[in-house]
């Protein structure tokens, strides 16, 4: 992308990189030194700049705080054997940001913003992406209100900002999982699609119900009947059953249309695998679970990149899937995307920015 922006780069006196201890990072902790951030105001988008990571000042009528206009995305940057940064379908995420913009009533933020604050923060922070095995710089874009304001109405001034955070391998061992019958995620006409705070912040309660339980995470089912699967916490899921992939579809618009999916429904369609983007019901899963048709069954999100099931529970009962070999769809997809992210195998479909 040719870009015309320039805009003042502060760069810190005070790098925390020295105290830093790439060894043992836990998940979202550490924060690297700079931060992009730019303004709404007037119609526009203004003030761009990339500063130093410091607190920021609010005031307490600050619409956010009640109101809950917030919106985000998780990226991450991988570091390839030559050096460089692989940036992972950054222009995915700058699309699904501002698809939740729109539902959230924000202002939606031009490519270029996205795109040259990135590359421009990734730049010079990136001595921060990591060089472990399986590890990745997060990358966090967010969008909030700052209008000082009591009353429910869409804010009219908004700040955009991006901040990093290097991390290790997530989720390496296979996660169990709670059908989750009672609590919603999302309804139709609600805001599923959307990357917005509260979504959330409604799924804390029932998750931590599920963990209480001996539960890593839940899979939500629909809201009106509560018979079909949808997706978990922070991760589509896919089934294989009887040698065919199933995902929910994401027209309903109740589900987070994950960057990680679609990925994989790609490369599934490279491969010529069989793919149902189809709901799933709970009785067609507890049958294939008792039948032994189950082959797989896997999250898919940024944070893990592929999380294999090992357990679900169901109606009352815990069913256990058996381990993977290399050669399962699970394990080829996850190899194949590592291998695209890390810069190891060709990328055919343009998913990566080099920098
Ligand atoms: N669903 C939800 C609710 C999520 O928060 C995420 C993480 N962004 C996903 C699915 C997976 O999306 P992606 O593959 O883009 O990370």
């Amino acid at each position: 992308m040719k870009t015309t922006l320039t805009f003042p780069i502060h760069k810190t006196k005070n790098s925390k990189l020295p105290e830093t201890d790439f060894s043992n990072l836990v998940f979202g902790r550490t924060i690297s030194d700079h931060m992009f951030v730019a303004d709404y105001k007037n119609g526009e988008w203004t003030d761009l700049s990339v500063e130093e990571y410091k607190p920021l000042e609010l005031n307490p009528a600050n619409a956010t705080l009640h109101y809950g206009q917030s919106i985000f995305e998780g990226m991450k940057a991988y570091r390839t054997s030559d050096g460089k940064i692989s940036v992972f379908r950054g222009d995915a995420n700058w699309a699904r940001l501002n698809e939740s913009a729109e539902r959230m009533c924000m202002p939606t933020l031009p490519e270029e913003i996205f795109m040259e604050g990135l590359m421009q923060l990734l730049e010079l922070d990136r001595d921060w992406v990591p060089t472990a095995n399986g590890a990745s710089l997060y990358v966090r874009p967010f969008m909030f209100a700052t209008d000082d304001y009591i009353g429910v109405k869409p804010s009219e001034t908004y700040k955009f900002m991006i901040f990093t955070c290097p991390v290790g391998m997530y989720y390496s061992k296979p996660v169990s999982v709670k059908v989750e019958t009672k609590f919603t995620r999302a309804t139709e006409g609600g805001t599923g699609y959307a990357k917005t705070a509260g979504n959330y912040a409604a799924s804390l309660y029932p998750a931590l119900q599920a963990q209480k339980a001996g539960y890593d995470q839940l899979l939500w089912t629909d809201g009106k009947n509560h018979s079909q699967i949808e997706e978990s916490g922070t991760m589509n899921v896919m089934f294989k059953i009887n040698g065919k992939l199933i995902t929910a579809p994401t027209h309903t618009g109740t589900i987070l249309k994950g960057i990680t999916r679609d990925s994989v429904i790609q490369l599934a369609k490279d491969w010529g695998e069989p793919l149902e983007e189809r709901f799933l019901g709970i009785k067609e899963l507890e049958e294939a679970l008792k039948s032994g048709d189950l082959e797989e069954a896997f999250g898919t999100g940024t944070a893990a990149t592929i999380a294999h099931i090992e357990r679900i529970h169901v109606n009352g009962t815990d069913y256990y899937l058996p381990e993977k070999g290399s050669d399962a769809f699970s394990n080829r997809v996850l190899r194949e995307l590592d291998g695209i992210k890390y810069g190891e195998l060709p990328d055919p479909h343009g998913w990566i920015i080099k920098i």
